[in-house]
């Protein structure tokens, strides 16, 4: 048997309208964000991630499905949405657009990683961008719509954690004395971690190798290289979330794995398993970076595959799959073209509503509307369609009426 590729996964027609709730939700903050959604091609040139997401980033240096195509172009699978999504904002023209533009999207990403839990190869990420504004306020605003969002999703028990990692002013003197912190040890150190040390030395802080780990700790931290303005936009994203009343931690630690953020980073981390399910920040630098104007912007993305496991267990009991409203069960050729008709009469009036089409017996046709679920259930023969009436039965009560057999008069009676 052919099996799907490791760290892939189906996504069942029994759990899709887990997806489709948690995406109907999604879709409604940001649309009363006033946010668009975006969609961008799977695969990019690969200088687009390599000068984007940063040459020293795990993604780039471990994790691109990255090969050559049939005319020598070298491809990459999007490992993360964000790069793409300035490369079409860019191209398309989309600064002469009212400012800020938002933008929302939905997008598989790729990444050869180490599977385990919530650690997949192809996976799913929910993510904004919101383009072209400085001001602390859309850091504060982009962070609000991620709380809005596990609040629409029921979910409780997710933890947000910020930092700064200030701007490539107030980084030099810092990466400075990250590397008189690492020199004394820097031959212990894995050897990614080694490449790093000269070119960005504060991925070192973001290895996941524990011995890496271990000695990091102590290390200097940026908040405390800060210039003026980053301070100054730090605390003002403090004092509006304070006024929101949104919680938050701050984690000197959070460097996030791509190399374009500055400012405002943040994680929403559930409490319930551990894993980061959101991370964010502000990338003030990528717009330039890969051609663009100098344009500052704020976006994050959540991993949808971690989200569905925490709803899971918030959700279980009151989001349920839709069952059928109506099966017609029916008997007899006529019966048979008479039940067609209504269905597609029924269908019309956006009832959802089913019969058979294997040409089973009547018998075999309520087996099946009593597996679906079906709430209410017609039998049509003979005599039915001659009387145009027939009865229509609750299939949770028990209870049976009679109901002329026009679509209009059932779905009265639903
Ligand atoms: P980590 O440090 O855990 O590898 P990251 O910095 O690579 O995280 P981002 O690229 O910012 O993470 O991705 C944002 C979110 O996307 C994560 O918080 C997570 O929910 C999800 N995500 C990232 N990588 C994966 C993956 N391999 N499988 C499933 N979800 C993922
Ligand atoms: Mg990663």
């Amino acid at each position: 048997m052919i099996q799907k590729p490791k760290g892939t996964r189906d996504i069942l027609p029994s759990e899709i309208y887990k997806w489709q709730y948690i995406e109907d939700k999604v879709k409604k903050v940001f649309e009363n964000a006033g946010m668009k959604e975006i969609r961008i091609p799977v695969f990019e040139n690969t200088e687009l991630f390599s000068r984007g997401v940063g040459e020293t980033t795990d993604v780039v240096q471990k994790e691109m499905y990255t090969f050559d195509d049939k005319g020598g172009r070298s491809i990459t699978l999007r490992p993360e949405g964000t790069a793409g999504v300035v490369r079409s904002y860019i191209e398309n023209g989309m600064a002469s657009l009212s400012t800020p533009l938002k933008l929302w999207y939905e997008m598989a990403m790729y990444r050869y990683e180490n599977v385990q839990k919530g650690r997949l190869r192809e996976f799913r990420q929910i993510g904004t961008e919101v383009i072209g504004t400085q001001s602390y306020l859309a850091d504060v605003e982009v962070i609000n719509l991620g709380m809005q969002i596990f609040k629409a999703l029921n979910i409780s028990n997710i933890k947000l954690n910020i930092n700064s990692i200030g701007c490539p002013k107030c980084r030099a003197e810092y990466q400075e004395a990250l590397r008189n912190f690492i020199r004394p040890n820097l031959d212990k150190y894995c050897d990614t971690c080694k490449t790093r040390f000269e070119k960005n030395p504060m991925r070192i802080l973001d290895c996941k190798e524990e011995k890496c780990k271990q000695m990091n700790q102590g290390a200097p931290q940026i908040l405390d290289y800060l210039c003026d303005e980053c301070k100054e936009h730090f605390e003002n994203v403090k004092s509006l979330l304070k006024e929101l009343n949104i919680d938050y931690e701050i984690d000197p630690n959070i460097v996030r794995g791509l190399d374009y953020y500055t400012k405002t980073v943040f994680e929403f981390i559930s409490e319930d398993d551990g894993l980061t399910v959101l991370g964010g920040g502000r990338y003030d630098g990528l717009v330039k970076e890969i051609g663009g104007q100098d344009t500052p912007a704020v976006g994050f993305a959540m991993g949808v595959e971690r989200l569905l496991e925490i709803f899971d267990k918030y959700n279980s009991n009151s989001v349920k799959d839709k069952t059928v409203d109506i099966y017609i069960a029916n008997i007899g050729d006529r019966a048979n073209i008479f039940a067609t008709k209504l269905v597609d009469e029924l269908r019309k009036r956006d009832v959802f509503v089913e019969k058979d089409i294997c040409k089973r017996s009547l018998k075999a046709q309520f087996k099946y509307a009593d597996k679906q679920k079906a709430k209410f259930v017609i039998t049509i023969g003979d005599d039915e369609v001659d009387n145009n009436r027939a009865k229509m039965k609750n299939m949770e009560t028990g209870n049976e009426i009679e109901v002329e057999l026009t679509a209009d008069e059932i779905v009265k009676n639903l």
